[in-house]
């Protein structure tokens, strides 16, 4: 399964990964700083946002781009750091939508 050998990949890598089901349980409170925001015009679609993110709040919709689910990132940052072409931008979070 996909999402078990992704798991696999990152641990082999030192990187710590949640699994899909835990990372639900873990909604980010009004304490992220920062925020990613995808470009999409940008995208190459080369899903390895999806494929960094520990995480695992990245999913892929139906036409390829990474939706990311705000829910539950943490704003880490990884995926940023991962975009061969930049198509991430770490935005200062002020939870607007949440007032
Ligand atoms: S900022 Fe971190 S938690 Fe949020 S989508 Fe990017 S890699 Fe995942
Ligand atoms: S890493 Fe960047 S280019 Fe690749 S799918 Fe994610 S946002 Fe798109």
């Amino acid at each position: 399964m996909i999402e078990d050998e992704k798991i696999k990949y990152l641990d082999e890598k030192g990187i710590p990964a949640l699994k899909a089901e835990e990372a639900k349980t873990e909604k980010t409170g009004k304490w992220r700083v920062f925020k990613p925001i995808i470009n999409e015009e940008k995208c190459i679609k080369c899903k390895l946002c999806w494929l960094y993110c520990p995480e695992n709040v990245i999913t892929i919709d139906k036409n390829g781009h990474p939706k990311i689910n705000y829910e539950i990132c943490k704003g880490c940052g990884v995926c940023a750091d991962n975009c061969p072409v930049k198509a991430i931008n770490m935005k200062r979070d002020f939870h607007e939508e949440e007032k």
